[in-house]
């Protein structure tokens, strides 16, 4: 299966959103640049997903933006990863949310806290 300009769009939009929830506006471009041009190494659209995030993450962490993107909200100091489409916990081995369905609120120090509302075991 060949990476079609709908799985761009729909990873472009799946992840906008869950940047914009944490991080807030002002990163669409990243998420554009990067969904653009990982159709350029994989043709796969599973491995293409998992690569764009794999990507946008690695921005955020090397610049600095948001070492541990997005944020474990039980441990804060290390990110969820993407695993069968959802955000997880590695060290609990749960998922947190769906990708595109990330929430999150702000706090006190300007930074957010990833809602933890409907996590669920892996294989749950
Ligand atoms: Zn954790």
């Amino acid at each position: 299966m060949t990476v079609t300009d709908t799985d761009e769009a729909r990873i472009t939009q799946l992840l906008r959103h869950d940047v914009e929830a944490t991080l807030g506006p002002g990163h669409d471009d990243i998420v554009a640049e990067n969904a653009e041009r990982a159709r350029l190494f994989v043709d796969e659209a599973e491995r293409y997903t998992e690569m764009v995030v794999q990507e946008v993450q690695q921005y955020f962490h090397d610049c600095f933006v948001d070492t541990t993107w997005p944020e474990c909200p039980f441990h804060h100091r290390h990110p969820l990863w993407l695993h069968d489409g959802h955000w997880t916990c590695e060290q609990e081995a749960l998922h947190i949310a769906k990708l595109g369905e990330l929430r999150a609120s702000p706090r006190a120090d300007g930074r957010y806290t990833v809602s933890p509302g409907r996590h669920r075991p892996l294989g749950g």
